[in-house]
Protein backbone atom coordinates (compact mmCIF):
# COMPACT_ATOMS: atom_id res chain seq x y z
CA UNK A 1 0.00 0.00 0.00
CA UNK A 2 1.03 3.29 -0.59
CA UNK A 3 1.63 5.59 2.64
CA UNK A 4 0.25 8.69 0.94
CA UNK A 5 -2.83 7.27 0.54
CA UNK A 6 -3.64 6.28 4.71
CA UNK A 7 -5.14 3.20 5.09
CA UNK A 8 -8.72 3.57 5.24
CA UNK A 9 -8.80 5.85 1.64
CA UNK A 10 -10.66 3.99 -1.35
CA UNK A 11 -9.52 4.68 -5.23
CA UNK A 12 -13.32 4.87 -6.01
CA UNK A 13 -17.13 3.51 -4.83
CA UNK A 14 -17.41 -0.15 -3.51
CA UNK A 15 -20.38 -1.82 -3.89
CA UNK A 16 -21.91 -4.87 -1.78
CA UNK A 17 -24.51 -7.31 -1.95
CA UNK A 18 -26.00 -10.38 -0.39
CA UNK A 19 -28.27 -12.79 -2.35
CA UNK A 20 -30.09 -16.07 -1.27
CA UNK A 21 -30.65 -18.34 -4.63
CA UNK A 22 -32.45 -18.91 -6.42
CA UNK A 23 -33.44 -15.63 -5.76
CA UNK A 24 -30.83 -12.92 -8.02
CA UNK A 25 -33.02 -9.63 -6.57
CA UNK A 26 -29.65 -8.01 -5.75
CA UNK A 27 -28.13 -8.46 -9.35
CA UNK A 28 -24.94 -9.75 -7.47
CA UNK A 29 -23.01 -10.42 -10.45
CA UNK A 30 -22.96 -6.44 -11.13
CA UNK A 31 -21.29 -5.27 -7.68
CA UNK A 32 -17.87 -5.42 -6.83
CA UNK A 33 -18.21 -7.80 -3.91
CA UNK A 34 -20.86 -10.49 -4.06
CA UNK A 35 -22.27 -12.87 -1.13
CA UNK A 36 -24.15 -15.74 -2.77
CA UNK A 37 -25.74 -17.44 0.96
CA UNK A 38 -25.39 -21.33 0.64
CA UNK A 39 -28.26 -22.97 2.16
CA UNK A 40 -28.20 -27.02 3.51
CA UNK A 41 -31.15 -28.17 5.12
CA UNK A 42 -32.44 -24.62 6.34
CA UNK A 43 -28.99 -23.71 7.62
CA UNK A 44 -26.51 -21.05 6.02
CA UNK A 45 -23.01 -23.32 5.67
CA UNK A 46 -21.27 -20.19 4.08
CA UNK A 47 -20.82 -18.03 0.78
CA UNK A 48 -19.89 -18.23 -3.04
CA UNK A 49 -17.58 -15.55 -2.97
CA UNK A 50 -18.19 -13.01 -6.08
CA UNK A 51 -15.80 -10.58 -7.21
CA UNK A 52 -15.26 -7.84 -9.94
CA UNK A 53 -18.72 -6.89 -10.92
CA UNK A 54 -19.64 -3.93 -12.37
CA UNK A 55 -21.68 -1.86 -14.91
CA UNK A 56 -20.29 1.66 -15.56
CA UNK A 57 -18.75 2.49 -19.01
CA UNK A 58 -18.44 5.31 -20.84
CA UNK A 59 -19.62 5.89 -24.79
CA UNK A 60 -16.56 5.30 -27.17
CA UNK A 61 -13.62 4.16 -24.81
CA UNK A 62 -13.42 0.26 -24.95
CA UNK A 63 -10.67 0.72 -22.01
CA UNK A 64 -14.49 0.73 -20.16
CA UNK A 65 -17.77 -2.24 -19.72
CA UNK A 66 -19.69 -3.60 -17.84
CA UNK A 67 -18.10 -6.90 -16.43
CA UNK A 68 -19.94 -9.51 -14.29
CA UNK A 69 -18.24 -10.90 -11.44
CA UNK A 70 -16.41 -13.98 -11.20
CA UNK A 71 -17.30 -16.63 -8.47
CA UNK A 72 -13.82 -17.16 -7.13
CA UNK A 73 -14.46 -20.01 -4.33
CA UNK A 74 -16.88 -20.71 -1.00
CA UNK A 75 -16.19 -20.03 2.64
CA UNK A 76 -17.80 -20.36 6.44
CA UNK A 77 -19.71 -17.54 7.58
CA UNK A 78 -17.64 -17.23 10.23
CA UNK A 79 -15.04 -15.19 8.12
CA UNK A 80 -17.26 -12.97 6.67
CA UNK A 81 -15.94 -9.98 7.82
CA UNK A 82 -12.58 -11.29 7.46
CA UNK A 83 -13.60 -11.94 3.46
CA UNK A 84 -15.28 -8.50 3.03
CA UNK A 85 -11.85 -6.68 4.67
CA UNK A 86 -9.63 -8.86 2.78
CA UNK A 87 -11.37 -7.65 -0.58
CA UNK A 88 -11.63 -4.11 0.35
CA UNK A 89 -8.13 -3.63 0.94
CA UNK A 90 -7.45 -5.52 -2.00
CA UNK A 91 -9.06 -2.54 -3.78
CA UNK A 92 -7.65 0.27 -1.97
CA UNK A 93 -4.23 -1.44 -2.60
CA UNK A 94 -4.71 -2.07 -6.22
CA UNK A 95 -7.32 0.12 -7.24
CA UNK A 96 -6.10 2.67 -10.04
CA UNK A 97 -5.27 5.61 -8.34
CA UNK A 98 -4.85 7.83 -11.35
CA UNK A 99 -7.54 7.66 -13.68
CA UNK A 100 -11.23 7.26 -12.30
CA UNK A 101 -12.75 5.65 -14.96
CA UNK A 102 -10.10 2.68 -14.32
CA UNK A 103 -10.77 2.94 -10.52
CA UNK A 104 -13.00 0.27 -10.09
CA UNK A 105 -12.01 -3.50 -8.52
CA UNK A 106 -13.29 -4.85 -11.60
CA UNK A 107 -10.70 -3.82 -13.74
CA UNK A 108 -8.29 -5.22 -10.90
CA UNK A 109 -10.12 -8.56 -11.21
CA UNK A 110 -10.16 -8.50 -15.22
CA UNK A 111 -6.44 -7.72 -14.89
CA UNK A 112 -4.96 -9.56 -12.45
CA UNK A 113 -7.29 -12.45 -12.93
CA UNK A 114 -8.99 -15.13 -10.38
CA UNK A 115 -5.68 -16.45 -9.16
CA UNK A 116 -4.35 -13.46 -8.07
CA UNK A 117 -7.77 -12.66 -6.25
CA UNK A 118 -7.85 -16.18 -4.16
CA UNK A 119 -4.51 -15.64 -3.40
CA UNK A 120 -4.51 -12.18 -1.82
CA UNK A 121 -8.22 -13.08 -0.44
CA UNK A 122 -6.62 -16.36 1.49
CA UNK A 123 -3.20 -14.10 2.50
CA UNK A 124 -5.68 -11.52 3.74
CA UNK A 125 -8.26 -13.13 5.43
CA UNK A 126 -6.27 -15.93 6.69
CA UNK A 127 -8.21 -18.64 5.00
CA UNK A 128 -7.68 -21.16 1.86
CA UNK A 129 -11.38 -20.58 -0.21
CA UNK A 130 -13.10 -23.74 -1.02
CA UNK A 131 -14.40 -24.33 -4.44
CA UNK A 132 -17.70 -22.63 -4.93
CA UNK A 133 -21.05 -25.18 -4.34
CA UNK A 134 -23.40 -25.16 -6.59
CA UNK A 135 -26.39 -22.67 -6.85
CA UNK A 136 -28.87 -21.48 -9.17
CA UNK A 137 -30.50 -18.29 -9.78
CA UNK A 138 -33.86 -18.11 -11.54
CA UNK A 139 -34.68 -14.60 -11.43
CA UNK A 140 -33.42 -10.98 -10.29
CA UNK A 141 -37.01 -9.75 -9.06
CA UNK A 142 -38.45 -8.63 -5.98
CA UNK A 143 -41.63 -10.81 -5.06
CA UNK A 144 -44.44 -7.99 -4.88
CA UNK A 145 -47.94 -8.32 -3.36
CA UNK A 146 -48.43 -9.86 0.27
CA UNK A 147 -46.50 -12.74 1.39
CA UNK A 148 -45.98 -14.50 4.35
CA UNK A 149 -42.26 -14.88 5.98
CA UNK A 150 -40.23 -17.78 7.28
CA UNK A 151 -40.86 -16.00 10.44
CA UNK A 152 -44.89 -16.35 10.31
CA UNK A 153 -45.44 -12.26 9.64
CA UNK A 154 -46.16 -11.00 6.56
CA UNK A 155 -44.14 -8.61 3.92
CA UNK A 156 -45.80 -6.79 1.19
CA UNK A 157 -44.01 -5.72 -1.88
CA UNK A 158 -45.07 -3.16 -3.61
CA UNK A 159 -44.17 -1.80 -7.24
CA UNK A 160 -42.74 1.30 -7.35
CA UNK A 161 -42.52 2.30 -11.10
CA UNK A 162 -39.01 4.12 -11.77
CA UNK A 163 -38.27 4.27 -8.12
CA UNK A 164 -40.66 7.19 -7.61
CA UNK A 165 -42.62 7.27 -4.52
CA UNK A 166 -45.36 9.94 -5.68
CA UNK A 167 -49.22 10.99 -5.69
CA UNK A 168 -51.27 8.39 -4.17
CA UNK A 169 -48.88 5.88 -3.24
CA UNK A 170 -47.22 8.78 -1.03
CA UNK A 171 -49.92 9.63 0.61
CA UNK A 172 -50.55 6.00 1.50
CA UNK A 173 -47.19 5.06 2.00
CA UNK A 174 -47.13 8.08 4.86
CA UNK A 175 -50.28 6.97 6.66
CA UNK A 176 -49.15 3.52 6.89
CA UNK A 177 -46.02 4.99 8.24
CA UNK A 178 -47.73 7.06 10.79
CA UNK A 179 -50.16 4.26 11.96
CA UNK A 180 -48.29 1.09 11.92
CA UNK A 181 -44.48 2.23 13.55
CA UNK A 182 -43.58 -1.57 14.00
CA UNK A 183 -43.87 -1.97 10.09
CA UNK A 184 -39.77 -1.98 8.45
CA UNK A 185 -40.18 0.13 5.01
CA UNK A 186 -37.09 -1.40 3.23
CA UNK A 187 -35.95 -0.25 -0.59
CA UNK A 188 -35.08 -3.27 -2.89
CA UNK A 189 -32.71 -3.18 -5.19
CA UNK A 190 -35.35 -3.13 -8.18
CA UNK A 191 -36.43 0.61 -6.82
CA UNK A 192 -39.48 -1.45 -4.89
CA UNK A 193 -40.30 -1.30 -1.44
CA UNK A 194 -41.11 -4.14 0.96
CA UNK A 195 -43.55 -3.62 4.30
CA UNK A 196 -42.37 -6.53 6.70
CA UNK A 197 -43.02 -7.25 9.51
CA UNK A 198 -46.92 -7.37 9.32
CA UNK A 199 -49.22 -9.52 11.23
CA UNK A 200 -52.53 -10.61 9.84
CA UNK A 201 -54.30 -7.57 11.29
CA UNK A 202 -51.79 -5.61 10.36
CA UNK A 203 -51.97 -6.85 6.93
CA UNK A 204 -56.07 -6.17 7.12
CA UNK A 205 -55.34 -2.29 7.99
CA UNK A 206 -52.87 -1.30 6.02
CA UNK A 207 -54.94 -2.92 3.23
CA UNK A 208 -57.49 -0.79 3.55
CA UNK A 209 -55.04 2.52 3.83
CA UNK A 210 -54.12 1.54 0.51
CA UNK A 211 -57.35 0.84 -0.90
CA UNK A 212 -58.71 4.37 0.45
CA UNK A 213 -56.34 5.97 -1.51
CA UNK A 214 -56.66 4.03 -4.42
CA UNK A 215 -53.33 2.30 -4.83
CA UNK A 216 -53.24 -1.81 -5.72
CA UNK A 217 -51.56 -4.54 -3.52
CA UNK A 218 -52.24 -6.91 -5.27
CA UNK A 219 -51.41 -7.56 -9.46
CA UNK A 220 -50.19 -3.68 -8.75
CA UNK A 221 -48.45 -3.63 -12.73
CA UNK A 222 -48.45 -5.50 -15.87
CA UNK A 223 -45.97 -8.05 -15.97
CA UNK A 224 -43.45 -5.99 -18.54
CA UNK A 225 -43.19 -3.15 -16.20
CA UNK A 226 -43.21 -4.73 -13.04
CA UNK A 227 -39.77 -5.79 -14.54
CA UNK A 228 -38.56 -2.51 -15.64
CA UNK A 229 -36.16 -0.12 -14.62
CA UNK A 230 -34.85 3.42 -14.73
CA UNK A 231 -32.48 5.19 -13.36
CA UNK A 232 -33.09 9.21 -12.42
CA UNK A 233 -31.22 10.88 -15.24
CA UNK A 234 -32.52 14.18 -15.99
CA UNK A 235 -33.52 16.86 -14.05
CA UNK A 236 -32.03 14.95 -11.05
CA UNK A 237 -29.06 13.61 -12.42
CA UNK A 238 -26.68 16.04 -14.57
CA UNK A 239 -24.82 13.43 -15.84
CA UNK A 240 -27.74 12.45 -18.57
CA UNK A 241 -27.57 13.26 -21.95
CA UNK A 242 -31.23 11.77 -21.94
CA UNK A 243 -34.64 11.33 -20.08
CA UNK A 244 -34.92 8.05 -18.47
CA UNK A 245 -37.34 7.97 -15.25
CA UNK A 246 -39.57 10.40 -16.95
CA UNK A 247 -39.32 8.49 -20.40
CA UNK A 248 -39.44 4.53 -19.68
CA UNK A 249 -43.27 4.37 -18.28
CA UNK A 250 -43.97 5.62 -21.58
CA UNK A 251 -41.92 3.52 -23.52
CA UNK A 252 -42.95 0.74 -22.01
CA UNK A 253 -46.59 1.62 -23.03
CA UNK A 254 -45.37 1.56 -26.48
CA UNK A 255 -43.57 -1.86 -26.42
CA UNK A 256 -46.50 -3.08 -24.78
CA UNK A 257 -49.05 -1.93 -27.29
CA UNK A 258 -46.13 -3.29 -29.87
CA UNK A 259 -45.84 -6.64 -28.38
CA UNK A 260 -50.17 -7.31 -28.49
CA UNK A 261 -49.69 -6.37 -31.95
CA UNK A 262 -47.38 -9.01 -33.11
CA UNK A 263 -48.92 -11.59 -30.50
CA UNK A 264 -46.97 -11.32 -27.94
CA UNK A 265 -49.84 -10.96 -24.97
CA UNK A 266 -48.26 -11.12 -21.01
CA UNK A 267 -45.00 -11.42 -22.10
CA UNK A 268 -42.37 -10.22 -19.54
CA UNK A 269 -39.45 -8.96 -21.20
CA UNK A 270 -37.06 -6.88 -18.67
CA UNK A 271 -36.79 -3.44 -19.95
CA UNK A 272 -34.10 -1.15 -18.25
CA UNK A 273 -33.10 2.47 -19.38
CA UNK A 274 -30.37 4.88 -18.42
CA UNK A 275 -29.82 8.56 -19.02
CA UNK A 276 -26.19 7.61 -19.53
CA UNK A 277 -23.84 4.87 -19.97
CA UNK A 278 -22.32 4.64 -16.04
CA UNK A 279 -25.56 2.30 -15.89
CA UNK A 280 -27.19 2.95 -12.66
CA UNK A 281 -30.44 0.83 -13.36
CA UNK A 282 -28.25 -1.84 -14.75
CA UNK A 283 -29.31 -1.91 -18.03
CA UNK A 284 -26.61 -3.94 -19.23
CA UNK A 285 -27.99 -7.23 -17.95
CA UNK A 286 -31.37 -6.54 -19.36
CA UNK A 287 -33.39 -8.22 -22.28
CA UNK A 288 -33.66 -4.71 -23.66
CA UNK A 289 -32.28 -1.63 -22.44
CA UNK A 290 -32.10 1.90 -23.99
CA UNK A 291 -28.60 4.27 -23.00
CA UNK A 292 -29.03 7.76 -23.38
CA UNK A 293 -26.42 9.44 -26.29
CA UNK A 294 -28.41 12.56 -26.63
CA UNK A 295 -32.00 13.75 -25.96
CA UNK A 296 -34.23 11.74 -27.48
CA UNK A 297 -31.52 9.05 -28.81
CA UNK A 298 -30.54 5.80 -27.15
CA UNK A 299 -28.09 3.03 -27.51
CA UNK A 300 -30.05 -0.31 -27.91
CA UNK A 301 -28.76 -2.91 -25.75
CA UNK A 302 -30.59 -6.91 -26.25
CA UNK A 303 -29.53 -9.99 -25.08
CA UNK A 304 -29.63 -10.12 -21.33
CA UNK A 305 -31.44 -13.17 -19.03
CA UNK A 306 -33.75 -13.69 -16.15
CA UNK A 307 -31.05 -14.66 -13.53
CA UNK A 308 -28.93 -12.29 -14.15
CA UNK A 309 -26.08 -13.97 -15.22
CA UNK A 310 -25.31 -13.16 -18.28
CA UNK A 311 -24.33 -9.08 -20.00
CA UNK A 312 -25.79 -8.11 -22.97
CA UNK A 313 -24.79 -6.75 -25.99
CA UNK A 314 -25.06 -3.52 -28.44
CA UNK A 315 -27.75 -4.14 -31.02
CA UNK A 316 -27.95 -0.30 -32.34
CA UNK A 317 -25.24 2.57 -31.83
CA UNK A 318 -28.12 4.83 -31.97
CA UNK A 319 -31.94 4.64 -32.46
CA UNK A 320 -34.67 7.87 -32.36
CA UNK A 321 -37.16 7.87 -29.01
CA UNK A 322 -39.91 8.46 -32.07
CA UNK A 323 -38.55 5.50 -34.32
CA UNK A 324 -39.14 2.57 -31.47
CA UNK A 325 -41.54 1.15 -33.17
CA UNK A 326 -39.99 0.67 -36.66
CA UNK A 327 -36.91 -0.69 -35.11
CA UNK A 328 -37.97 -2.81 -32.69
CA UNK A 329 -41.24 -4.71 -34.90
CA UNK A 330 -39.47 -6.22 -36.76
CA UNK A 331 -36.89 -7.77 -33.87
CA UNK A 332 -40.26 -8.92 -32.00
CA UNK A 333 -42.12 -10.17 -34.95
CA UNK A 334 -39.12 -12.74 -36.00
CA UNK A 335 -38.81 -13.08 -32.39
CA UNK A 336 -42.81 -14.44 -32.27
CA UNK A 337 -41.50 -16.78 -35.11
CA UNK A 338 -38.29 -17.94 -33.81
CA UNK A 339 -38.22 -18.72 -30.36
CA UNK A 340 -38.01 -22.07 -29.07
CA UNK A 341 -40.48 -23.18 -27.17
CA UNK A 342 -41.21 -20.72 -23.49
CA UNK A 343 -37.77 -19.52 -25.15
CA UNK A 344 -37.41 -15.49 -23.97
CA UNK A 345 -36.86 -12.79 -25.60
CA UNK A 346 -33.32 -12.10 -24.17
CA UNK A 347 -32.37 -15.56 -24.43
CA UNK A 348 -33.15 -15.90 -28.22
CA UNK A 349 -31.44 -12.61 -28.98
CA UNK A 350 -28.63 -14.02 -27.82
CA UNK A 351 -28.79 -17.53 -29.07
CA UNK A 352 -30.10 -16.11 -32.99
CA UNK A 353 -30.51 -12.35 -33.44
CA UNK A 354 -27.53 -10.38 -32.26
CA UNK A 355 -24.96 -13.08 -33.70
CA UNK A 356 -26.77 -12.27 -37.20
CA UNK A 357 -25.61 -8.54 -36.64
CA UNK A 358 -22.73 -6.36 -37.27
CA UNK A 359 -22.72 -3.81 -34.39
CA UNK A 360 -20.32 -0.79 -33.99
CA UNK A 361 -20.12 0.57 -30.67
S1 LIG B 1 -26.99 6.24 -15.35
FE1 LIG B 1 -28.57 7.78 -14.93
S2 LIG B 1 -28.41 8.27 -12.76
FE2 LIG B 1 -26.54 7.18 -13.37
S3 LIG B 1 -25.09 8.80 -13.85
FE3 LIG B 1 -26.10 8.25 -15.78
S4 LIG B 1 -27.87 9.61 -16.00
FE4 LIG B 1 -27.13 9.73 -13.86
Amino acid sequence: MDPLYGKTYLPRKFKIGFVIPPMNDMDIFTNCLGFIAIVENDQLIGYNLAVGGGMGRSHGNVQTYPRLADVIGFFTPDKLVDVAKAVLTIHRDFGDRTDRKHARLKYVVAERGVKFMQDEVNKRAGITLAPMKPYQFTTTADLLDWRKGVDGKWFLGLFVETGRVKNAQKIALREVAEKFPHIEFRLSANQNVILANASDADKTAINAVFAAHGVKTENQASIMRAAGMACPSLPTCGLGLAESERMLPAMIDRIEKLAGEVGLTNEEIIIRSTGCPNGCARPYMAELAFVGKAPGRYQVWLGGNASGTRLNRVWKDVIKEAELETELRPVLVRFVKERNAGERFGDWCDRVFLNEQKINN
